[in-house]
């Protein structure tokens, strides 16, 4: 199915719930602006390569419009737009004065050095950089793309604008980001996994977790839930999975990646299991934190787990999420499990903008006031509606866009 498809399905419901005109919808799913450019840049061999980038610029009814720059070599234009508008409803949900927008580059991030993905990221800003900026559109690392990126995407800006930190997110620390930035969509997928857990009715110790993708977002969701002692039995990455029934020491798990390139294979403490297996098991949770649609038609009915929270965006398509919420299976939804990281993102834009430090504590506070006033909307709405959380959130988020779009004007 089309990422465009998965995202519009998901809305049409919340649009039903909601009333909303045939006009309004029309407007909130189209992207206000979307961009396709060359991207040609000299490999470290001489020879000239030519990679397509995109800008999606998809609302900005709520504020300037904010989402990440993905590398990957399946980007194209009708994924990032589904992205983009996720990026809307993530913004309104958490209700931080944002908009939505997404970008991307396809490449194989992991075939380029560094000094081809730095030449690639300075040439990607040289022909955007008139239609981003730190009042208008706010790029920040999304899979594939890290503060190292965005440092580089930061000082290209700076040649055309001058000094300005606060047009890209997720910055390195030494230099304009912030402390807690990087662990923050992880830790937010941590922190709400327990809140659901707690209305769920179960305790914390001793819950089963099993995480498929353990890049920045898998792993600071498994360390976080691992120190409020769930057993993370399983993880995955692109190299392969692992499975240890009394818990694996992701901690441990973290170090022996660091030190084999990226990878969690062949780690000494756990058994080896491979993704299908992982989506089947029998665990209390289950956290897609990789791609998008991996949770299909084909493989919902195999599902296991008691609840699956969506640490990444778009992981479960409407086929599948239709058929686990029969089951169910209650499915915390991307645009509320993930927004951990722009709302991050928006700390560290409200410090460049004021030249000023919070410090990592302050961050992590009002982190969880922020996750934890969202979650309790989307679930009192779902209670209230009698609707999945995932078509609560929807409501929230959509509803939020469209009652800014008509104060605002829609001249
Ligand atoms: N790429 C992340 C997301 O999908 C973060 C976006 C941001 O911080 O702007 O939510």
């Amino acid at each position: 199915m089309r990422s465009i498809e998965a995202t519009s399905a998901y809305f049409e419901q919340a649009a039903n719930q909601l009333d909303l005109s045939e006009s309004m919808r029309r407007l909130l799913l189209t992207a206000k602006r979307e961009v396709q450019v060359q991207v040609p840049v000299e490999l470290d061999s001489g020879e000239i390569a030519t990679f397509i980038g995109y800008r999606v610029q998809h609302n900005a009814a709520r504020g300037p419009m904010k989402g990440g720059l993905r590398y990957h070599p399946q980007v194209d234009l009708d994924e990032v737009r589904a992205l983009a508008a996720l990026m809307t409803w993530k913004t309104a949900v958490v209700d931080i004065p944002y908009g939505g927008a997404k970008g991307g580059i396809a490449i194989d991030p992991h075939q380029h050095s560094a000094r081809e993905r730095e030449r690639i990221t300075r040439r990607f800003v040289d022909v955007i950089h008139d239609l981003v900026g730190p009042d208008h559109d706010i790029p920040a690392p999304d899979l594939g793309t890290s503060a190292t990126e965005m440092a580089w995407f930061m000082s290209q800006y700076s040649h055309y604008h001058g000094f300005a930190p606060a047009c890209v997110t997720g910055k390195p620390v030494e230099y304009h980001g912030i402390a807690g930035r990087e662990e923050a969509t992880g830790r937010g997928v941590g922190i709400l996994t327990l809140k659901l857990l707690s209305r769920l009715g179960l305790r914390a110790p001793g819950t089963t977790v099993a995480v498929q993708g353990f890049g920045n977002v898998g792993s600071h969701a498994a360390l976080f839930l691992k120190s409020a002692e769930c057993r993370i039995v399983a993880v995955s990455d692109a190299s392969g999975g692992l499975y240890r029934a009394d818990g694996i020491d992701v901690l441990e798990l973290s170090r022996y990646q660091h030190a084999h390139d990226g990878r969690v294979v062949g780690f000494p403490g756990a058994d080896g299991i491979d993704n299908r297996e992982l989506l089947a098991l029998d665990v209390d949770v289950l956290i897609p934190a990789a791609l998008g649609g991996v949770l299909t038609a084909a493989n919902a009915d195999a599902v296991r787990a008691r609840a699956i929270v969506e640490g990444a965006n778009a992981p479960v398509e409407p086929d599948a999420d239709a058929m686990l919420t029969e089951r169910g299976v209650t499915v915390l939804p991307d645009i509320l499990a993930n927004a951990g990281g722009v709302t991050a993102s928006w700390f560290e834009w409200v410090q460049n903008r004021q030249h000023y430090r919070w410090g990592i504590d302050r961050v992590r506070q009002e982190l969880d006031r922020i996750l934890g006033e969202g979650f309790e909307q989307v679930w009192q709405l779902a209670q209230s509606r009698q609707v999945s959380l995932r078509t609560a959130a929807y409501m929230l988020g959509v509803g939020r866009v469209a009652r800014a779009t008509v104060l605002g004007g829609m001249e």
